[in-house]
């Protein structure tokens, strides 16, 4: 007999991010990021809906300047407008975030969350002042912070710090072994300094980001042991299309199969063309592959080889991949648990039949030199055979009759 590991999530404390719950017992939330001049009101409320009806469940915004502290109410009242008002939008702050959260009360009221960084608050003798400066904000308009240390902004006192008490020790470390340190200890002292400063534990969300994933899982499975703050997960810098992909997906991978993360963050840099919606995909695939939460049915169809003459079934796997995702807006209301289904479009006779009858619903193309037919399996028996030129739509219906008669609980 084979068990499938079962994964031990640890219960972190419970933050309330708008009307959103992230940490405790609460699922992965999966976060995005506008890459819009926040400014540009119309833009990044068009960024901020696109990426919500992906999936985007927190959606942070750059507030790097007056004008886009300015811009926030407004990017608020419209998404309310737009049925968006329970979409939690977080503000990220750099260098100035005590300026603006002072001068723009109205951009303190309306974010949902601050992220402080505390590698870039201010040098020196103003780093705690303009630290405190934020901290008190969030209390006075009752705010959680993530405190969002980044190994490309680290905290320079503390490294330095850290770095000479190294160097003068008997048996020095490596250094990339102390900057991880360095990470961990600014994230948590930064928020036992928010704690002195007057925030309520239950405020505070925590994040480390790094480039490399042996880095990633290095900090995070030490940070875990020594915090309860909810995590929020990514790689800083994760890359270009597949890299990207591949180096997120691992390293979230791990962690999330440890039970580590309340939140994650797919950090992409989107091809030209691509759109930004795609970190939001990336990342529910990366939860549902890891069987933690199901977004979307998800469509197994094999790599193809000789045996496939035509580009046919990759053109079948994908306009039902893209079919369902259209579909899934009104689908996720009319039938609950439509998400978990799983679907098969499969090259030819070699492995078709066998994983569909695997699946809810499978199709089996024909290979070269097979009978020009296309068997459906319905909960692993062969319910239907297909053939002509109308295969894709014909599926596409006897997907939606199946999804409807299995999952409308109005019916
Ligand atoms: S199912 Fe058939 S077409 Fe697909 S990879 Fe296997 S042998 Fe090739």
């Amino acid at each position: 007999m084979v068990a499938i590991p079962k994964i031990d999530r640890k219960i972190t404390g419970q933050v309330v991010v708008g009307k959103l719950t992230v940490g405790g017992r609460a699922p992965v939330r999966v976060q995005s990021m506008t890459d819009t001049d926040t400014a540009d009101v119309q833009k990044t409320v068009e960024q901020i809906i696109t990426l919500a009806r992906a999936g985007s469940e927190i959606v942070r915004i750059t507030v790097n300047n007056e004008a886009s502290a300015a811009a926030v109410p407004e990017i608020k009242r419209i998404l309310e407008d737009k049925g968006f008002g329970d979409l939690p939008i977080v503000g990220d702050f750099h260098y100035n975030g005590h300026t603006l959260l002072e001068k723009y009360p109205d951009c303190a009221r309306f974010l949902d969350k601050y992220r402080i960084n505390p590698g870039n608050v201010g040098f020196g003798e103003k780093h705690d002042p303009q630290f405190k400066m934020i901290i008190e904000k969030a209390i006075q308009y009752d705010k959680p912070v993530r405190i969002g240390v980044n190994w490309g902004s680290i905290d320079q006192a503390l490294s330095t710090k850290m770095m000479d008490e190294n160097a003068r020790s008997t048996n020095p470390k490596d250094a990339d072994e102390i900057l991880r340190e360095v990470l961990i200890i600014s994230a948590i002292s930064s928020a036992e300094k928010a704690i002195e400063y007057g925030l309520s534990p239950n405020k505070i969300c925590i994040s480390c980001k790094v480039s490399r994933v042996q880095d990633l899982v290095a900090v995070y499975r030490e940070l875990s042991k020594r915090c309860d703050y909810p995590l929020h997960l990514g790689l800083t810098e994760a890359g270009m299309g597949s890299k990207g992909i591949v180096a997120s997906s691992a390293a979230l991978s791990i962690l999330l199969q440890e039970g580590i993360g309340d939140t994650i963050r797919i950090s992409l840099t989107p091809e030209p063309g691509a759109p930004r919606e795609k970190e939001v995909i990336v990342a529910q695939e990366i939860l549902q592959t890891n069987d933690i939460r199901s977004f979307t049915p998800l469509v197994s169809s094999c790599p193809g080889c000789g045996r496939t003459t035509s580009s046919f079934f990759r053109e079948l796997a994908d306009s039902i991949q893209s079919f369902i995702r259209a579909q899934m807006p009104e689908w996720k209301l009319r039938y609950p648990g439509v998400e978990k289904l799983k679907i098969a479009v499969m090259g030819c006779i070699v492995n078709g039949p066998g994983e569909s009858k695997h699946s809810d619903i499978g199709i089996s193309l024909p290979g070269s030199g097979e009978s020009p037919v296309a068997p459906v399996f319905i909960d692993g028996e062969k319910a239907h055979t297909l053939r002509g030129e109308t295969i894709a739509e014909d599926f596409k219906k006897i997907l939606c009759d199946y999804i409807e008669k299995r999952f409308n609980i109005l019916r």
